[in-house]
Formats: structure tokens, C-alpha cells, sequence
């Protein structure tokens, strides 16, 4: 099989495959023991919603400088108010490039109407009254890319929306994989790609990169996440998609959320 992958995509958009059998160490939740991933407002370890393995060619990933990238992130504080960035510096470290703590608190405009300590306990509240969790029982993951014809369809879905019969040819095409697939427009489970962004696509330069006065080098969306009742997946308070963005040079990743 072959795939055109267009300019700033680093794979063709593909579904999960929970528990599949594949010989990459592709896993979604688990928890870990990585250095340097503890959250630097919870001070407990990051929440690791999913692995990569490098190895596998349909991530597409080059210069191959680890085998395993960590998709980590917390929403049980205010972190997840910014950006989150860190390098993965080997497949059992990181290093924390960017984060909201309360030094950037204090300088940004929520700290006029709540304090730091609020704040804590308001993001807590919420993710403990609703996920309750900070980590998920470890299970494998595989990926299949869409067909050409699907990926069509989910394009247009995106972007004009589908006809009656092109909800229905999508809807034919979907009952092939083997588990259900929300048809787009709605934020869905999916690595690479474009995904469906209620909020619009995320797009920037890697940070890292532009630090060390490198040139500006685009960040490719890896990862897009979500809750999922039909996969038991429950990654986040509701109505949240989480986003993973990382830099082919540095292996820099950057995590957000927005609405969906
Ligand atoms: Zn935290
Ligand atoms: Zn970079």
C-alpha cells in the first residue's frame, strides 16, 4: 500500500485497534516510570495516555532517536490551561520545555479573580468528580490508516459536509473496520492525519527548535484523543480533545486541549 501524505502531515489519518496484535509496543494508558515526567504542579507522575513505537514505519517518524515517544500530559491541574511541551530526550526520559505553574499564573490575567490554590482545587475537582483516575489499565494499540475513499469522505465531511449517499458509502466503508467509527464532524480517536479540530487545526513551529536558532520547523499533529464510551475511554473531563504535536528534528511534543 502507498499514501500521499500531504505537506505537514506526518502519517495518513488511521484508527485505533485496541488490543490488536501487532509487534510494535504501541499501548494507550498504563502507567510509567519515566524521569523527568512529573507533573510540575501535581507533583505526581504525568497521566501517560499513550506510547509510540518508533519502529513502526507507518508513524512515519525519521532519524529514529528513540524507540518509544511518551504522549503525556495532566488536565488534573491548571497545566492544561497553555501549551505543554517537553523533549524526549530517550525512551525512559523527558525534559520539560514549557509548562503553566503558578509563576505564569501570577503574571496572566486569571490570577486577578482566582488564587493559585483555587484553581488547583477547582481543575482537581473536576477531574476527580468525572475521570476520578490518573492512570488507565495499560492495553495495546494498533493503527490502520483509512482507505484513499474514506479519507476522501472524512475530508469532505470537514469541510462542505457529506450527502445522504456519501454519509451512507461512509457509513458502508466504516462497518469494515473492526470496531465502530464515529463519522466527522466530531473530534475522534485518531493518530496522524488531519483530525476533525472543532476549534480548528492546531499549527505552529516547535519552540525547541527556534530556541537553539534553528530554522522554523512545522509541528505535525500525532495524536488526537478523546472520551469514547463505545471503547470505554474516558481520557479527560467531558467534552475535551486532546491534542499531541511533535517536531520530527528534536522530538519535541507539544500537548493541548480545546473544546470539542
Ligand atoms: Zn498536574
Ligand atoms: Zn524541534
Amino acid at each position: 500500500m502507498s499514501f500521499f501524505i500531504p505537506a505537514r502531515q506526518l502519517t495518513p489519518g488511521c484508527t485505533f485497534e485496541l488490543d490488536s496484535e501487532t509487534r510494535y509496543e504501541h499501548a494507550i494508558g498504563g502507567s510509567h516510570n519515566i524521569a523527568g515526567a512529573d507533573c510540575p504542579n501535581c507533583r505526581l507522575p504525568l497521566i501517560l495516555h499513550c506510547t509510540l513505537d518508533v519502529d513502526d514505519p507507518l508513524l512515519n517518524i525519521p532519524n529514529r532517536k528513540t524507540k518509544l515517544i511518551p504522549l503525556l500530559y495532566c488536565m488534573r491541574c491548571p497545566l492544561a490551561w497553555f501549551e505543554f511541551s517537553y523533549r524526549v530526550t530517550n525512551s525512559s526520559s523527558i525534559r520539560i520545555c514549557e509548562a503553566f505553574t503558578e509563576n505564569r499564573f501570577l503574571k496572566s490575567r486569571e490570577s486577578s479573580h482566582i488564587t493559585w490554590p483555587a484553581a488547583i482545587a477547582k481543575v482537581r475537582k473536576e477531574w476527580e468528580s468525572y475521570v476520578g483516575v490518573s492512570s488507565w489499565p495499560r492495553r495495546s494499540l494498533g493503527f490502520r490508516p483509512y482507505s484513499e475513499r474514506l479519507q476522501q469522505l472524512f475530508d469532505k465531511a470537514m469541510s462542505a459536509g457529506l450527502k445522504k449517499e456519501e454519509k451512507d458509502e461512509c457509513q458502508l466503508l466504516l462497518n469494515g473496520y473492526s470496531r465502530q467509527i464515529p463519522i466527522v464532524p466530531q473530534p475522534i480517536n485518531q493518530m496522524g492525519g488531519i483530525p476533525y479540530c472543532p476549534q480548528g487545526v492546531p499549527t505552529g513551529c516547535c519552540l525547541t527548535c527556534l530556541q537553539k536558532k534553528d530554522r522554523a520547523r512545522p509541528m505535525r499533529i500525532v495524536m488526537s484523543l478523546t472520551n469514547e464510551p463505545l471503547l470505554n475511554l474516558k481520557v479527560s473531563v467531558p467534552s475535551v480533545q486532546i491534542l499531541f504535536l511533535i517536531c520530527l528534528k528534536c522530538y519535541t511534543v507539544t500537548a493541548i486541549n480545546r473544546l470539542s
